[in-house]
């Protein structure tokens, strides 16, 4: 089991793990899930005690962890991250890989899309979605992109209590929720940036300044999966674009959550060859 306190060498992971179960018994004191047992922490800790009738000394020792069991906590066995500290797990998945083009094009619909001058973008990447490809919609965002309102990621930083994505996406990702809840690991999630983003890959859009018109997302693999809002980032500050994904058991790891997405057909950047992008999940096709 992991002892946790306000002095004590903490395993950031089970800090967010107990932050996210005193919040979900309503004591708000705690604030935010962050991994740092600080002094809002600390109370929350104490008024768990009191609630419990233990000595509200505001240390996660033995006997309030037990308690703690009680009110559905997990308790982990000590070594549970050591056995998951490689930089390699989880393991890539077998019969899963980022979705192709075609795939998504059929199954979320082709749209057609321009790219404003530079100086006109909010970012490099930035397009401007139009019709759909069939001539079917003049407004491709308006026919499948909606908001899904859901509560699991409530914890977590600048989540604004809705998942905006692409219709035909939301039951997979209302059931990733399904999953990651009935796992316990939703404290992984602390923080949300969006999924629904029109733009290219970062670093794909094409050279020079002057944008370009019309275009047809199935002539080009360099949209984002976001563009056809399939794809969702987490915990960005601690798995950036580039970077080795944080180590399991570290402050915003998001590794425990992997396996669950893949079975529910999510993809993670982090499994990318070339460049990882471990705040990324993408849904794709199981084969
Ligand atoms: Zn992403």
């Amino acid at each position: 089991m992991f002892k946790l306190s306000r002095a004590g060498n903490n395993m950031p992971a089970e800090v967010q793990r107990w932050q996210y179960f005193l919040l979900k018994r309503g004591i708000v004191q705690v604030g935010v899930v962050d991994s740092s047992f600080g002094g809002n922490t600390e109370l929350g800790t104490k008024i768990f005690q009191m609630e419990q009738g233990l000595s509200a000394h505001g240390r996660v020792d033995e006997e309030t962890l037990a308690a703690a069991e009680g009110a559905g906590y997990s308790i982990l066995n000590g070594d549970y991250y050591a056995q998951r500290s490689s930089s390699t797990w989880p393991p890539k998945p077998s019969g899963l890989a980022s979705p192709s083009s075609a795939w998504r094009n059929q199954l979320f619909k082709c749209f057609e899309f321009l790219q404003k001058p530079l100086h006109q973008r909010s970012s490099k990447e930035s397009i401007v979605i139009k019709g759909s490809c069939d001539g079917a919609f003049n407004d491709w965002e308006e026919e499948f992109i909606t908001n899904v309102p859901d509560d699991r990621m409530q914890f977590a930083a600048s989540y604004n209590g809705y998942f905006r994505c692409h219709k035909y996406a939301k039951p997979a990702i209302l059931g990733l929720m399904d999953a990651w809840e009935e796992a316990d690991l939703m404290h992984l999630v602390i923080s949300y940036a969006g999924c629904y983003v029109s733009r290219y890959i970062r670093g794909g859009a094409p050279d020079g300044s002057g944008g370009h018109s019309t275009r047809q997302s199935s002539a080009t693999t360099k949209l984002s999966n976001h563009s056809f809002g399939s794809a969702f980032d987490i915990c960005t500050t601690w798995n950036w674009l580039g970077d080795r994904p944080a180590i399991c058991g570290q402050t915003g790891s998001v590794r425990e959550l992997v396996e669950i997405a893949n079975a529910h057909g999510f993809y993670w950047g982090g499994h990318y060859t070339n460049r990882k992008d471990g705040m990324h999940f993408e849904l794709t096709e199981v084969s």
